[in-house]
Formats: structure tokens, C-alpha cells, sequence
């Protein structure tokens, strides 16, 4: 095993490529334009088997057609701009300034989507002898479900693989897991009077305040994990209904959001919520909110907002494979770590139970931040060591 080093023409590529997906806007469900100019450069750099599934996924793949089976995973989406004041850079404009390039979805996650593209180039331009596929697959929707676009390439189209790789922003290090994610919703139900006689009614704003302050209080004594960190919750939108300003509300609503440790699941954080609305006496209920969206191909997507949360062990194959490849490529030892943000690993770790870990350019602390950027060198040595990654698990010795 030897460094692979991607020719400089390569670089130069990559970095159009990149320049023009930042270029793009790409909001969640409107991933159409980006997905065509990913297919475009899958199609013009000489990869076979490109395709579209009926959600709008782009999926390529490499390799002898059997054995075992790689995935690199990518998202397509970013989110919206927020407080575009704060940006220096045009969001939009693919600015480079001192190695760094500038731009929505630079960090998250363009720069590993471009580089998983540009590996597969690598591995293709040296002729790898590989024993199995590798399968790159750029999902639609991560950011407002993570987890769904993977789930619907896979269960439709049969493929499974035996280990996933996630390019989600880690400064080039081994990311081998997260917390899971619900969301609820919260409804506290009164009764409607004249705002002249609240007596007569039952304010549901009033029932709302006292389970606000007994989630809080519940907060404080949620699981904690040593690797992963605390289980959390937080109310994140209220917003109530009466017939008008003069009238008791006899319905509030509270968004909860949920973050899972590793042993919470859903029965334990609605049973929690469910104690507390008995503690208090207060007329709830609370159920798991529902995504609905329709893709930028028309495919109607319907999730419950349930992101489990995965761990892989600090010794499995994979994450020793990745953090040989990283070594070598970097000749530095990459740290092991976990993400605090939410991946599409949720479905592939989570509930599909395949070994999964991230490896991706750019800090995760960049990701949906103003002046969002990545290193362009580091764009680059992560092709590098995705293709590094690919030779180690599926090259024949
Ligand atoms: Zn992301």
C-alpha cells in the first residue's frame, strides 16, 4: 500500500466541479438542477452506470458487478441561506480566497460529495482490481430528513451494502457515530370562554407553561452516554388557538426537539413526556411528528421524524480501515470521534444495522454557518483517502 495522489489536472477539475455545485442552489426537494450537473461530471469523467431512482438520488458504482459492496454516501441538498447579512462571501459565488473555498453547502456537504466523485476517478484511472462494488450514492433530503433518501434507494433497489462511508464534514477525521433524533409535538387541550370571564374556561396557554417547566426539570435527568454525550430536549416552537384575541385558547401546541443517546428510544422519551403531563394533571397529548414533502422528481415522501441513534465500536474493521487510509494519506493519525450533528448513518447504522462511519473536509462547526467554507487541500486528500479507503477493503492484495 502506497499514498494515491489525484494528478493536478484532476484538481483542477474537481475544483470547477466543485465551484459549479456551490453555484447551484440546492434546497431540500429542490435538488433537481444540482443532480443533473452531478450526473453531467459522473458522465463526462467516464463513470458507468449512472443513474436517477425515482426519488432522485444519483447513484454510480464501480467494480466487478459481485462481491462484497462499498458505499460512499453524499447528500445533495444544503439548507437556505439564513441571515444573509452576515455573510462576506456571496453564498452563491464559489469565491476562493487563500485555499479556502467560500459558499453554501461548501462544508455540507459539496466538498465531500465533489471528492467522493473525484475518488471514484482515481480508482478508475489506475486501473484498481477491485473483488467488490463501490457505489456512490448522492441523496436528496438529508437535510430535512436524514436518512430517507438512503432508505428508499435501498429498499428499492435491493442493493446492500456491507459498509457505508459518510462524507459529512469531520476535518479528516473518523466520525463512528451520533445521536439520534425525534421530534413531537405536544397539544395541550382547555376550554374556549370570553376573555372577560377566563374563569369560565380552561386556559390551554396556562397548561402549556406548566409542562414547559416539568420538561426542563425533566432535562436535567435524561441518559448520558460517555462517547455520545447527554440525551436532551428542548421546546422549539409554541403557538396556540383561540377564536380570537379576546377569548380563552382552548389548544396550545409545543414542538418538542429530542435529541436520543445511545439505550433512549422512542418509548422512552414519549413514556418521559407522557410522566410529566400526568405529574402536572394537565389535559396532553403527545405523539411523533410526521415529514411529508414531495421530491424534486415527485416522489411522495412520508417519514416519521424518528433518527436513531449508532455507535460502531472503536476496534470493527471499518473505522481501523478508514483510520489506516487517513493515516496514510495525511501521515498523521486522524482522531476517532463522533458527530453532534445528524447524518444519513441514522438509517444506515441505526436501523439498517450496516457498519457505517464518516469521513469527510471541513469542520462540522462550519456546516450552516455564515461564511460557510472548506479547505480546498482538504477536499482533495479526502478523495484521496476515499479511494485509499476503497483499495484497502475491496482491492485484491
Ligand atoms: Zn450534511
Amino acid at each position: 500500500m502506497k499514498p494515491l495522489r489525484l494528478p493536478a489536472d484532476d484538481r483542477e477539475y474537481l475544483l470547477a466541479f466543485l465551484r459549479d455545485l456551490v453555484r447551484i442552489p440546492s434546497p431540500s426537494t429542490k435538488e433537481g438542477d444540482l443532480a443533473a450537473r452531478v450526473v453531467t461530471e459522473m458522465k463526462s469523467i467516464g463513470l458507468p452506470k449512472v443513474e436517477v431512482d425515482p426519488i432522485g438520488n444519483v447513484i454510480t458504482r464501480i467494480g466487478p458487478g459481485e462481491g462484497p459492496v462499498l458505499m460512499l454516501s453524499a447528500h445533495m441538498d444544503s439548507v437556505r441561506v439564513s441571515g444573509p447579512e452576515s455573510w462576506t462571501h456571496d453564498p452563491f459565488s464559489a469565491e476562493v480566497e487563500a485555499g479556502l473555498l467560500y459558499g453554501l453547502g461548501s462544508c455540507d456537504m459539496k466538498g465531500g460529495l465533489a471528492a467522493m466523485v473525484y475518488a471514484l476517478k482515481l480508482l478508475k484511472d489506475i486501473d484498481a482490481d477491485l473483488k467488490g462494488d463501490i457505489i456512490l450514492s448522492c441523496v436528496v433530503q438529508e437535510e430535512d430528513c436524514e436518512g430517507l433518501g438512503t432508505r428508499v434507494l435501498l429498499e428499492e433497489s435491493g442493493i446492500r451494502p456491507d459498509w457505508v462511508v459518510i462524507g459529512e464534514p469531520t476535518d479528516l477525521n473518523v466520525s463512528r457515530g451520533q445521536r439520534g433524533r425525534l421530534e413531537m409535538r405536544l397539544v395541550t387541550h382547555g376550554r374556549s370562554a370570553h376573555g372577560a370571564s377566563p374563569h369560565l374556561g380552561e386556559n390551554a396557554i396556562n397548561a402549556a407553561a406548566r409542562l414547559v417547566f416539568g420538561l426542563e426539570i425533566l432535562t436535567e435527568q435524561l441518559a448520558k452516554d460517555d462517547f455520545l454525550g447527554p440525551g436532551t430536549l428542548a421546546v422549539t416552537e409554541i403557538s396556540s388557538r383561540a377564536s380570537s384575541r379576546n377569548a380563552i385558547p382552548d389548544r396550545c401546541s409545543l414542538i418538542l426537539d429530542r435529541r436520543l443517546t445511545l439505550g433512549e428510544n422512542e418509548t422512552t422519551a414519549l413514556s418521559q413526556v407522557q410522566r410529566v403531563i400526568a405529574r402536572e394533571g394537565v389535559e396532553a397529548t403527545v405523539a411523533v411528528t410526521e415529514y411529508r414533502a414531495s421530491s424534486y422528481t415527485g416522489y411522495e415522501c412520508r417519514a416519521r421524524k424518528l433518527y436513531p441513534p449508532w455507535v460502531i465500536s472503536a476496534d470493527h474493521p471499518l473505522v481501523d480501515a478508514a483510520v489506516r487510509a487517513a493515516q496514510m494519506q495525511l501521515k498523521r493519525r486522524p482522531e476517532i470521534t463522533r458527530w453532534r450533528f445528524s447524518t444519513e448513518g441514522v438509517y444506515t447504522a441505526g436501523e439498517a444495522g450496516i457498519p457505517s462511519v464518516g469521513l469527510g473536509p471541513g469542520r462540522e462547526a462550519t456546516a450552516h454557518t455564515a461564511d460557510e467554507h472548506v479547505r480546498l487541500a482538504d477536499v482533495y486528500a479526502a478523495a484521496e483517502i476515499y479511494a485509499q479507503l476503497a483499495l484497502r477493503l475491496l482491492g485484491r492484495a
